[in-house]
């Protein structure tokens, strides 16, 4: 195990363009915010970086164990040195060093600058992104597909993502311009579902072209839908549901391409449900039959 110090000079970067790092599974210590590993790391929070790199990062132990158990590719783990005493956080740095991953032992100040955040995490992991083809996920007999057209909303995006995965749906597929799922706010809002739901995008043309090979139901969520979102024969077939961007609800050709368009009836004065509550309740609505305590 190598130590390098913190004022040592980067090295160069990799051919697949990964920030500037210690060599594979190499420990090096950072105080410094300023030192440019750490530069590189916080850059993961903007969109570009995460493009450019195919990086990106999640925050706490728990998620780096989930995804080091589900075999997601850890390039680089950032434990805070302050608590390295915690035989836990301790065996999961000698883990993620064992599979080649790079250490780095922070300094609180150092932890709480990537996080951006008072109350960092004693871990934080980046991963490589991973790329899933929305045919390629498997719906089996009688899967569920969740579709979102155009969401906006990080926080949105990971709660729906960890409900789908509560509930056992097969996959989640974006449509059009969404919010990154890699994203610091939507990989924090799935609390570690981000690992276990496969997450396809893909543009409005190439899903409907999908759509026309699809032999299951085809289920919209609509403001103006005409059937109560409880009457669909659910878990009959394989089911894709498709839910409505924050603002401007389904577009008019993802709304003509389902079968059937429901509503969740609503009283008071709310025009309509939030979007992650719209669709939580949809996804248990449409996995009923199939959830026992
Ligand atoms: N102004 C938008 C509209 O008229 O469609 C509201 C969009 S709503 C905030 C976002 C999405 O949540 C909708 O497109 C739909 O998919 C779902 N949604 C919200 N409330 C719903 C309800 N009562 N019934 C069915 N879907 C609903």
């Amino acid at each position: 195990m190598t130590r390098d110090r913190d004022d040592a000079a980067p090295p160069s970067r990799r051919p697949e363009q990964k920030p500037a790092t210690v060599a594979p599974g190499r420990v090096k210590e950072v105080t410094s915010v300023s030192n440019p590993i750490v530069k590189d790391i916080r850059n993961l929070a903007l969109k570009k970086h995460r493009e450019e790199t195919g990086l990106f990062l999640a925050e706490g132990l728990k998620l780096a164990i989930d995804a080091l158990d589900a075999g997601w590719q850890l390039e680089t783990l950032i434990v805070a040195r302050s608590q390295l005493h915690n035989e836990l956080l301790s065996k999961t740095a000698a883990r993620a060093v064992s599979v080649g991953a790079d250490l780095l032992e922070a300094s609180d100040k150092v932890l709480a600058a990537i996080a951006r955040r008072d109350n960092p995490q004693s871990a934080i992991g980046v991963f490589r992104q991973k790329a899933v083809r929305a045919e390629r996920i498997d719906l089996g007999r009688d899967g569920l597909l969740v579709v979102l057209d155009r969401v906006r909303d990080p926080g949105n995006l990971g709660t729906i993502l960890r409900t789908a995965d509560a509930a056992g749906a097969r996959g989640v597929v974006l449509v059009g311009e969404c919010v990154d799922p890699f994203s610091l706010e939507a990989v924090r809002a799935t609390m570690g579902s981000i690992f276990s739901v496969p997450v396809a995008r893909m543009d409005e043309p190439a899903f409907l072209a999908m759509r026309k090979g699809f032999g299951g139901l085809v289920v919209g969520t609509h403001m103006r839908g005409e059937t109560d979102y409880r009457t669909p024969a659910y878990g009959k077939g394989a089911t894709m549901l498709v839910m409505g961007n924050e603002q401007s609800g389904l577009s008019e050709p993802l709304a003509g391409a389902c079968d059937t368009l429901v509503r969740i009836p609503q009283v008071g004065r709310a025009d309509s449900l939030n979007l992650a509550v719209a669709t939580g309740l949809m996804i248990f609505e449409a996995r009923r039959g199939s959830l026992k305590l």
